[in-house]
């Protein structure tokens, strides 16, 4: 599939004009949800180990987050950041089309939150899951980067099915959609759906998802291979 350009040049024109509404938007769906489950959420997060690694920021691409993850998010750069940075934030996310990378023959979507000047997180103490597992898991007796160190002292076993126990109750308690109509709601979604979720509808993010997410990130396009109308790239 393509990307839908029509769809992605309507948004970047729509940003200039409406970034203040869309802004507003954005905060004040985070304020309405308020702080329920952010708690558990941290402590669950706390509960894997802590890490270290070169920070060269290579795996730092739009991840799949729940909802829960959205709002934490959101709720700490409304309460710690300055105006201007935050409209500078939601600038960058209607702009995604700007923050298109190449890893090797892949195509990914740049985080949001990377700072690649400075080499930083900018929300570090409440990464999600997708960041913190990162390099943890083995498979094959391999980490998916070699970088990683587990800080922990016995080292913590990390499995699939301890992540999965972790990540049940938040599970529980985040929102779901169908992306594709054959297929079964999924729980997580790029940062980039659940932003166009709250300041547009449920409908209009899932277009964005399938039309233009989904195309421009090539672990995405894989993900949903079979709905697509063109096969992707070898
Ligand atoms: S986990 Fe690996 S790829 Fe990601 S920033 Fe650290 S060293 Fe780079
Ligand atoms: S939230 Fe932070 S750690 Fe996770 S991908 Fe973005 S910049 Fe990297």
């Amino acid at each position: 599939m393509q990307i839908n350009t029509d769809l992605l040049q309507k948004i970047s024109s729509a940003a200039a004009r409406n970034l203040d509404s869309y802004l507003q938007k954005a905060l004040t769906a985070s304020a309405e949800h308020g702080s329920f489950g952010m708690q558990m959420l941290d402590q669950l997060h706390e509960k894997l180990p802590r890490t270290s690694c070169n920070d060269c920021g290579r795996c730092c691409n739009s991840v799949s987050i729940f909802s829960l993850e959205y709002h934490r998010l959101i709720r700490e750069v409304m309460a710690t950041w300055p105006p201007e940075r935050l409209r500078r934030l939601v600038q960058s996310a209607l702009r995604f089309d700007l923050r298109q990378a190449e890893a090797g023959k892949e195509k990914r979507l740049r985080c949001i939150f990377r700072d690649d000047e400075s080499k930083v997180c900018l929300v570090h103490p409440v990464r999600p899951f997708a960041c913190r597992i990162f390099g943890l898991l083995k498979e094959d007796g391999k980490r998916e980067c070699e970088e990683v160190k587990d800080l922990n002292r016995p080292e913590t076993v990390i499995t699939q099915d301890y992540l999965v126990s972790l990540q049940a109750k938040v599970l529980e308690n985040s929102e779901s959609y169908r992306p594709f109509p054959d297929e079964e709601a999924i729980h997580f979604f790029p940062f980039e759906f659940w932003f166009f979720r709250y300041i547009f509808s449920p409908e209009r993010a899932l277009q964005i998802y399938r039309e233009i997410l989904v195309p421009m990130s090539t672990p995405l396009t894989k993900l949903w291979h079979k709905h697509l109308e063109l096969p992707t790239a070898p």
